[in-house]
């Protein structure tokens, strides 16, 4: 069983409101961490080895030591929950049970940071998890852990949630500042980056959700301790967004050390697959993140377990491994069409492309194109390479990680599932009405 670090209290009843949570030890870490220093608490994080999860997996302390800090000109934190990409949904469930785990999370990191205002960037649709850290922060506030003069210690801190307005685009870090800054959520251009120019050009640490909560048990066991805990530079635990075909949706707690085999069909997981239908393919790190058939799913080419952590997933790079991207675990058996999933995807990118750069604004739109034209039996090989081509031209070749997010599904399911897609164009009388089945994998 995996160690419990983020979601040991999320069953408690009442946990949500700050007297059970003190209760539960709540606040402890922040009144430890009052009592350091900023520079003791950065290397607690640097040592526990804590990464983004958020998807890119950078070293939070590292990005922390990077924050520059200019006299006289004020530092934020702001948390990215504008949690949007397709398949993720565990920041949701931390913020509407354990609300408070964030905030006291905020509370340490603002206090390293330097940070007198910190905010949340929250996903517009999220509106009753607005209400819920709204009142959480009232809480805190009541109890004197957050505004003026917290506990005594001379240290200020506010912090504020604002709601985006439904645009993907500003779960990126830069397009979450402008939108914050009150202006239109467009990506900028890195370097430099937020933590030297973010928001209102002041330096600015923009960290997930579950980093910053994350940041708690690292003070509570130390950084020490939370390394130890895990595998490699995938240290302490994962939350993981399940679903798809699998018995068992949820947001779980995983050690980083169990492999996707178990992940998928243990009943302490997934619980396996509905019907007894076999696996055939997986997206385990939000719908970014390269697609893999269940043969490379379950062992890496050398005949190694696959294990939920970011090197095992990323074993083989792009040709045979995928990534653990934000933990967002999407299971398809079977009877699922590869072509119209990817379609389906493709969609979404183009909706979403802000339309700053060429490559992404014209590439999304086109490859959902080519890929309903596939899936109605109307396309021809030439198409599947030149979608193959277009994606090609787009990864790489734009501001944000929108256009390689667009790229790598349409890449991942022509390398590993090409035979579906010349079914497609071979036989289109059948394409609507069948499918492929799972020769081949
Ligand atoms: P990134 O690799 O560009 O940056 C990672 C972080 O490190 C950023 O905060 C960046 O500012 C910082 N950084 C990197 N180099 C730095 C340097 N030299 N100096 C200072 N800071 C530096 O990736 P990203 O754009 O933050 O995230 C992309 C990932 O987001 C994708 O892989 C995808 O998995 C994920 N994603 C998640 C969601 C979600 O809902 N959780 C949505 C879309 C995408
Ligand atoms: Fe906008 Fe797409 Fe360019 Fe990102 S890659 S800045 S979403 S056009």
């Amino acid at each position: 069983m995996s160690k419990k670090l983020l979601l040991k209290d999320a069953n408690v009843e009442g946990i949500r409101h700050f007297e059970v949570y003190r209760k539960r030890g709540g606040y402890e870490a922040l009144e430890k961490a009052l009592k350091m220093t900023a520079e003791e608490i950065l290397e607690e994080v640097k040592i526990s080895g804590l990464r983004g999860r958020g998807g890119a997996g950078f070293p939070t302390g590292l990005k922390w030591s990077f924050l520059a800090k200019p006299e006289g000109v004020p530092r934020h934190l702001v948390v990215n929950a504008d949690e949007s990409e397709p398949g993720t949904f565990k920041d949701r469930y931390l913020m509407e049970f354990i609300p408070h785990l964030l905030i006291e999370g905020m509370l340490i990191s603002s206090f390293c940071l330097g940070s007198n205002t910190s905010y949340i960037y929250i996903r517009g649709e999220y509106t009753w998890i607005t209400d819920i850290l709204e009142e959480a922060i009232e809480e805190a506030r009541k109890e004197g852990f957050l505004g003026k003069n917290i506990l005594g210690t001379g240290f200020d801190c506010e912090i504020y949630v604002q709601r985006g307005a439904g645009a993907y685009i500003c779960g990126e870090e830069t397009a979450l500042l402008e939108s914050l800054e009150g202006k239109r959520g467009n990506p900028r251009l890195k370097p430099p980056f937020p933590a030297v120019k973010g928001l209102w050009e002041r330096p600015t640490v923009v960290n997930n959700v579950e980093s910053i909560a994350a940041v708690v048990p690292i003070i509570n066991i130390t950084g020490e301790e939370y390394a130890k805990i895990g595998v490699g530079k995938s240290t302490g635990t994962k939350l993981i967004s399940a679903c798809g075909n699998i018995n068992k949706p949820g947001v779980y707690e995983i050690d980083m050390t169990i492999t996707v085999e178990e992940f998928i069909y243990s009943d302490e997981y997934c619980g396996g697959i509905p019907n007894g239908k076999r696996l055939k393919a997986c997206i385990p790190g939000g719908s970014s993140v390269p697609i893999l058939p269940a043969n490379l799913l379950l062992k890496t080419i050398n005949g190694e377990p696959r294990y939920m952590n970011y090197e095992s997933l990323a074993d083989g790079g792009f040709a045979t491994g995928t990534m653990m991207g934000s933990g967002g675990f999407e299971v398809l058996d079977e009877d699922q069409c590869i072509v119209e999933h990817t379609m389906t995807l493709a969609r979404f990118y183009a909706h979403e492309s802000c339309g700053q750069c060429t490559p992404c604004r014209e590439g999304t739109p086109w490859m959902y194109r080519i890929l309903k034209k596939i899936e109605k039996g109307e396309g021809t090989l030439e198409d599947i390479d030149l979608l193959w081509d277009i994606q090609r031209k787009i990864e790489g070749n734009t501001i944000c990680p929108l256009g390689d997010a667009a790229a790598w599904p349409v890449a991942a399911a022509i390398r590993h599932f090409r035979d579906e897609f010349e079914w497609h164009v071979k036989n289109p009388e059948l394409s609507q009405t069948q499918n492929y089945g799972l020769a081949n994998y």
